[in-house]
């Protein structure tokens, strides 16, 4: 599906996004309307929640279908509603690191634990890019940001396990290097009857790059090519990786 195919699911007031110059997000919005378009999903019949961040405009305001554009952190809190009351919806969350695991952790944590049939897209970009450049809990130890320019003294979070340990039946993660592979899960994720959790990393040249020395989108792409390692549940459970690398593929 090309750019011109994924404008039927995209309203044209909106565009073009709000995104800075070479932002994975724009990627990552390609990527998940190419599964749905390849699933054949009606998007009339899937809501999308997302909070507050720059990830959380991927969904609101351009799919043309229904959105809610919630407070920070509580996003999956609101999608769990919307579940409860209408169960025959689709109902996805794509929303940031800072917003998901970050701020929303425990919504994120108690969800998975009770298997709500939800679909939970997590861009990383490892910093609150919208809101000025902060230290999250995902960013990698040793990283420059706003609130810690001698380096982030703390470690990062690694979600898909904190999320496996919930109990959550479906846990991915991939790159926006790697769109056929992201698409490919994220299909897997929306398909998945039970909680699914997709974990994507991506890149934030405007508030990460320039502060850790890689400015240039292409290169902080390239970057997450060499950081990805190919693993399943047992590597990620059992074998740690050196610090700056990570595992990509399905964990459960
Ligand atoms: S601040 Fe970062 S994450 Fe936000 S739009 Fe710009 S590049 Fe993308």
């Amino acid at each position: 599906m090309g750019m011109n195919d994924a404008k039927k699911y995209l309203r044209p007031e909106v565009m073009p996004t709000p995104f800075c110059p070479g932002c994975g997000h724009g990627i990552l919005m390609h990527c998940i309307l190419i599964a749905i378009d390849e699933l054949n999903l009606d998007f009339d019949r899937m809501v999308f929640v997302s909070g507050i961040g720059c990830a959380a405009w991927i969904p609101s305001p351009h799919f043309a279908a229904d959105t809610l554009h919630t407070t920070h952190g509580r996003p999956v809190a609101y999608a769990t509603g919307v579940k409860l009351y209408r169960p025959e919806l689709d109902v996805v969350v794509i929303s940031g690191d800072g917003d998901l695991v970050s701020i929303g952790g425990n919504h994120l944590i108690h969800a998975a634990r009770r298997d709500i049939n939800l679909t939970v897209i997590m861009a990383n970009n490892k910093v609150y890019g919208m809101t000025g450049g902060q230290m999250a809990s995902t960013t990698p130890h040793g990283c420059i940001t706003s609130t810690t320019p001698g380096g982030n003294p703390e470690r990062d979070f690694d979600t898909c396990r904190l999320v496996l340990a919930a109990g959550a039946g479906y846990v991915a993660r991939q790159t926006v290097a790697a769109p056929k592979d992201l698409i490919a899960v994220i299909k897997g994720a929306l398909e998945f009857e039970r909680f699914s959790f997709t974990e994507v990393m991506t890149n934030c040249p405007t508030q990460f790059g320039r502060m850790n020395q890689v400015p240039v989108p292409a290169d902080m792409i390239e970057a997450l090519k060499n950081s990805a390692v190919k693993g399943g549940r047992k590597e990620l459970l059992t074998k740690p990786l050196p610090e700056g690398k990570f595992y990509v593929g399905r964990f459960a």
